[in-house]
């Protein structure tokens, strides 16, 4: 076996102990005779899985009792138009433009209200973080949206928008678990559990408990409430990548040491690798510094054919997943959390070696 360097933006790379972990119980789930793939979801063992799952991701990130934890499915772009359903009355919401995420937000916002774009990155192709000042928020507007870290084009909100008392509502998908956040601050968070949590096919919400309405309009397996007044289980849930998420968290708690570790960690990284970006005569970070993600780095060299040389030589050596996102061009290396820091390292030094031939 020869598992590579995995820089894939999501689905990407998870802790090794807890694919042996899963391994370990894939025939058996502890003294149940079966896989977790095969249990009931109404079963005693499944009921401990979700239950700890959500505990653990409470405890975690200390998200307060006034907050419900959800796990959907639908993937994050189904919260592009279950927010709107759930949330608008006035009709309207305030969004920060950072890039394609928040595009395909805007889209379906516009579909079921109207998305009253505030500010935008767009003129400098989102290489940066909007700021906002109280005076551009709309007092219709029933949320405010963001995007906190771009996964496509690298950047992150380093500090939370103001947000005049609106709820703001935020797009985690790349980030959660990456670093602590102050839950309290958001009316929703959401985040798609491919890139920080574990495996497709999950999706978490964690929303304050008074932006839970009934509306009676919205079907049921699109409504907050319904989904809260059944514990995630109105039908099947993702059972398999709850309990890889259960996973995780047990890992990020118990073997990391919490999030104040873990964005420790996440730090040395993307230092590391914006680092040697700024002293490279060959590769460039075209973002604004404070606004870098430390997630998703994104290079380029201003070469077309040195990227795809790049790109190519870079996966014969074992560093996989490192060409940008189609729209964007160039290189991003993705350095989620199951991103070890040698993996980094031996990166940089590959990039190093790589320019000193060219
Ligand atoms: C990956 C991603 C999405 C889309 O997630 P799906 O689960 O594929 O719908 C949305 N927002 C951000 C920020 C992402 O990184």
């Amino acid at each position: 076996m020869a598992r590579v360097y995995n820089f894939s933006a999501g689905p990407s790379c998870i802790f090794e102990e807890v694919l042996e972990e899963a391994s370990s119980q894939m025939l058996e789930y502890g003294d149940s005779g079966m896989s977790v793939m095969e249990m009931s979801h109404r079963s005693d063992h499944f009921e401990e899985i979700i239950n700890r799952c959500e505990s653990s991701l409470k405890s975690l990130m200390m998200i307060p009792d006034n907050y419900e934890v959800l796990f959907l499915q639908g993937g994050a772009s189904l919260q592009f138009c279950m927010i709107p359903m759930n949330l608008l009355y006035k009709g309207s919401a305030d969004v920060i433009h950072t890039g394609i995420w928040t595009e395909k937000a805007i889209k379906e916002l516009n579909r079921l209200g109207k998305a009253e774009v505030i500010a935008s990155s767009e003129d400098k192709t989102f290489t940066y973080i909007p700021k906002i000042d109280e005076s551009m928020i709309n007092d219709t507007a029933d949320y405010l949206y963001i995007c906190q870290n771009n996964t496509i084009f690298g950047t992150r909100y380093a500090e939370l928008p103001i947000t005049k008392g609106k709820p703001l509502v935020a797009d985690l998908s790349s980030c959660i678990l990456s670093e602590p956040v102050d839950v309290s601050k958001y009316g929703i968070i959401f985040a798609g559990a491919q890139k920080n949590m574990g495996i497709a096919g999950l999706t978490t919400v964690i929303i304050r408990k008074d932006l839970i309405e009934d509306r009676k309009n919205i079907p049921s397996m699109l409504s907050y409430k319904v989904m809260a007044d059944n514990k995630s289980m109105y039908n099947t849930p993702p059972t398999y990548a709850i309990y890889i998420c259960d996973l995780v968290l047990n890992h990020i708690t118990r073997k990391i040491g919490g999030l104040a570790e873990m964005e420790k960690k996440n730090r040395e990284k993307a230092d590391i690798l914006y680092t040697y970006l700024d002293s490279s005569s060959l590769f460039k970070n075209p973002v604004n510094k404070e606004d870098r993600s430390l997630m998703n780095v994104t290079f380029v060299t201003g070469d077309e054919n040195t990227d795809k040389d790049f790109i190519v030589k870079a996966e014969e050596e074992g560093f996989v997943n490192l060409k940008g996102h189609r729209l964007v061009g160039g290189m991003r290396a993705s350095i989620y959390n199951a991103m070890s820091l040698e993996g980094v390292k031996s990166l940089v030094s590959f990039m190093s070696e790589y320019e000193r031939n060219k």
